[in-house]
């Protein structure tokens, strides 16, 4: 397979698209806390929050929790509620114990939930008071993880459009930005694709970084990769402050992290041959690992249910790359622009969903008989007990998935429950 990839503008524009608004079967944005802060390595997250919003996050962090986690919940109790108590002033005194036990931390994320917002506690105001008294050791910042009309990776796009105004200023004299990688990739992939840019010669950065005092310049002259599709407000934040976006696909599957290298190479002048010499060894060995995967997968009809983002990367690469057949693609926001190549890449007369009204959807879902489903957690039970086989959706998002070294991985997520199931019935 040549790695040179028509990166045309796409021609999506005219893709119908059903659109629901109903009741809707997703984890809350605190769940982005799960990555995130594996990822950056001095912050702590305090969830402003319910006991329920501390049982989501441990739930979910599961085995992960160990003696020092990296967030916690500050209780919004009954006494808050009724006005009794000043929130404010409990939220000091939690910050300023926090900050004494751990003076590791040098970025506190205050994290807003629905009970926050039903109080109407102003975390920007909380957060610029405590970094005033706390700084230069610590920045206190603030985004809401609330369930109220989000999904659960909209938790990381509002923490890193949170961070953006404070990436410091690139300088014109220090000669041309680096690219920035935009989007938690998992540390592994991560330095997979820094050694691949090195090899292309294109100087890279990643945000979010490791550490707090990593973060990289922004400015008119950065050019900027999404690794992630779900990060709308990120890019608007970016933009906002000069950076330009490199429209491409998502690393996912070895057509979409080829697609993705190659539109870097051209943003930065790298041309096709050195292309071809960087990632011809992983691209063939991801190819003939694939191949081993689309025995399992090819002809197997597939049914998306809106739930993180990525439903329309992932069901390009399972039908293009696997042979999967589409039966409906929903995914709870559709940006247009970000995922223009992405839709231009899909099956003609695909369904793509946007949006959610569950009951209809299930309906839908039954009527076909998907081989796979891909969906929430609260809706996989369910669905399996009525003979289908799914895949959940967070999955996805916990998992290394991007890039030519992952490109088998992602593809046996799905071969896996389908083979259980078919061992089940034999
Ligand atoms: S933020 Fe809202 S949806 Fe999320 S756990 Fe807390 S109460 Fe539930």
């Amino acid at each position: 397979m040549s790695p040179v990839i028509a990166l045309q503008p796409a021609g999506c524009a005219d893709v119908p698209v059903l659109r629901e608004r109903g009741q809707r079967e997703v984890f809350c944005g605190l769940t982005g806390i799960i990555w995130l802060h594996r990822k950056i390595q001095d912050a702590f997250f305090l969830v402003v929050g319910s006991r329920t919003c501390a049982h989501l996050l441990q739930s979910a962090a599961g085995v992960m929790i160990f003696a020092e986690p990296r967030f916690a919940t500050a209780i919004i109790d009954e006494r808050d509620l009724a006005g009794l108590a000043d929130a404010n002033e409990e939220l000091d005194r939690v910050v300023t114990r926090l900050l004494e036990r751990r003076p590791e931390i040098k970025l506190l994320f205050l994290v807003g939930s629905c009970p926050s917002e039903v109080i109407k506690l102003d975390l920007s105001r909380a957060a610029t008071r405590l970094s005033a008294q706390f700084s230069p050791q610590v920045r206190v910042l603030n985004y809401s993880g609330s369930g109220i009309e989000t999904t659960f990776t909209q938790g990381e796009d509002a923490c890193l459009a949170a961070l953006v105004p404070q990436l410091p200023a690139s300088q014109a004299s220090a000669g041309p930005d680096p690219l920035m990688v935009v989007g938690t990739l998992a540390d592994v992939v991560e330095d997979q694709f820094a050694r691949l840019f090195d090899q292309l010669g294109i100087p890279v950065q990643f945000f979010p970084p490791r550490r707090a005092s990593e973060m990289p310049p922004v400015g008119p002259g950065t050019r900027y990769l999404l690794a992630q599709p779900f990060l709308a407000d990120t890019a608007r934040a970016l933009e906002a402050r000069g950076a330009q976006r490199v429209a491409a696909p998502f690393p996912l599957g070895v057509e979409g992290t080829t697609a993705w290298l190659q539109a870097a190479a051209e943003a930065f002048g790298v041309s096709p041959q050195r292309l071809e010499q960087v990632t011809a060894a992983p691209r063939e060995r991801a190819l003939s690992a694939l191949a081993k995967q689309r025995v399992n997968l090819a002809g197997k009809s597939i049914f998306f249910f809106p739930d993180s983002q990525l439903e329309i990367p992932l069901a390009r690469f399972l039908s293009r790359e696997m042979g999967m057949r589409l039966t409906e693609v929903g995914t709870p926001y559709l940006h247009r622009q970000h995922l223009a190549q992405e839709i231009d890449w899909l099956p003609a007369g695909v369904q793509l969903s946007e949006g959610q009204h569950v009951e209809q959807q299930i309906d839908r879902c039954r009527a076909l008989a998907p081989d796979i489903v891909v969906c929430g957690l609260g809706l996989a039970n369910p669905l399996e007990a009525q003979g289908l086989t799914t895949k959940w959706a967070i999955e996805l998002v916990f998992t290394p998935i991007q890039g030519y070294e992952q490109a088998a991985d992602l593809a046996e997520l799905f071969a896996r429950p389908l083979n259980r199931r078919l061992r089940l019935a034999a």
